[in-house]
């Protein structure tokens, strides 16, 4: 099958020819459809300090997708083939305290599709069957395909009850801008949103996020005071990883405010413990979905009307990959969806 392979230790991602996986008993094999890229696949993509200590060369990345079943193994016997599915791309040990307590999402020993095992950048990928979400027919393909970038916006927004709260969203990737209408369509009162990129920007304009804030032109004092706040935020997402934004978020905080911090700092910073301590925030960390009740929320939350499809900025075939990543790399871009069938 054609895979897009990780397959040596420097800059790049090759199209190769590579075996197809081959179902264990509890596994079903999937033939994609469509995978978007992740943050992490250009991580992979530029070999970067995290990249070269992480990824064993060679190997199929990807862990965005969406396809149908075509095998299942002979002890997998919940999901049938042809059914239309997405999945979990972390792949927990089931045996660990917090997995045996049902706590899947917090396992110790949680190994990653596309990082640590053959990913979705592939004709076929293989998943153990407890990792299968099937998708209902109403939601398309390409909003499927981006469901697990999703379920990282769905799992910080939800941390906290957002009903009647101000909330800050600070960077406006792709997950930052599905946070902030996360945030909307549960309840929230202000949301605002900063970045420094114009393009990601104006997409969380055009997807309606109601207050874009450009970081490196207002700061926050001027924007609460426009906006008619007069305390300071109740709820921060935090989903840029830049350290002048979560040190802002912290400053910006109501006292006894609850910070989510989803966003990944290139290497440890500082910040003001005092305010931290002083104003009593709740600071909690995420990583990846709250199996599986946060992919139970994203469709929910898709099947009630919240269109994510305004977020993909570029759909291509599968070989123009390279263009694909330089979108992706440029920054001029919300999602990048790759299409697998001719
Ligand atoms: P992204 O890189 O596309 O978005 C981050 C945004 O932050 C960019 O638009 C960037 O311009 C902006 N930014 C940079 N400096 C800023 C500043 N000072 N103030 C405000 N914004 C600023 O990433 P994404 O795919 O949307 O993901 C968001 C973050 O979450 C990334 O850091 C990513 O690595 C991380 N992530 C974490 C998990 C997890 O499980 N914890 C999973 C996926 C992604
Ligand atoms: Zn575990």
């Amino acid at each position: 099958m054609k895979a897009l392979v990780k397959a040596r230790a420097e800059p790049g991602l090759w199209m190769e020819r590579v075996p197809v996986p081959e179902p264990g008993p509890t596994d079903v094999l999937i033939k994609v459809k469509k995978s978007a890229i992740c943050g992490t696949d250009v991580h992979i993509w530029k070999w970067d300090d995290w990249a070269k200590a992480t990824i064993p060369v060679p190997m199929v990345v990807g862990h965005e997708f969406v396809g149908e079943i075509v095998e299942t193994g002979t002890a997998a016997t919940k999901y049938t083939v042809g059914m239309r599915v997405s999945g979990e791309g972390h792949i927990v040990c089931g045996i660990c305290r917090n997995c045996r307590a049902g706590r899947g999402h917090l396992c110790r020993n949680t190994r990653g599709v596309g990082v640590n095992r053959p990913g979705s950048f592939a004709e076929y990928l293989c998943i153990p069957e407890a990792n299968v979400v099937p998708i209902p027919p109403e939601i398309p393909d390409e909003v499927a395909a981006i469901f697990d970038p999703f379920g990282n916006a769905v799992h910080t927004a939800l941390s906290f009850d957002l009903v009647g709260e101000d909330v800050l969203v600070t960077g406006a990737g792709p997950i930052g801008i599905m946070g902030a209408l996360v945030a909307q369509k549960a309840g929230a009162q202000r949301v605002v949103i900063t970045d420094i990129n114009q393009y990601r920007l104006d997409l969380a304009r055009r997807l309606g996020v109601q207050h874009v804030v450009k970081a490196d032109e207002e700061g926050l004092d001027s924007v609460m005071a426009r906006i008619g706040m007069t305390e300071g935020f109740d709820v921060g997402l935090e989903m840029s990883g830049a350290p002048p934004a979560m040190r802002d978020m912290i400053h910006y905080m109501n006292n006894g405010g609850k910070v989510a911090l989803l966003g990944i700092a290139p290497q440890g910073f500082a910040v003001d413990w005092n305010e931290v301590i002083f104003k009593m925030l709740h600071i909690k960390g995420i990583y990846g979905r709250e199996m599986f009740e946060t992919w139970y929320k994203m469709i929910a939350l898709v099947r009630s009307g919240l269109d994510l499809s305004g977020l993909i900025t570029h759909r291509i075939g599968i070989d123009d990959y390279a263009t694909g990543f330089a979108a992706m790399i440029s920054g001029d871009a919300g999602k990048v969806v790759m299409d697998w069938e001719p």
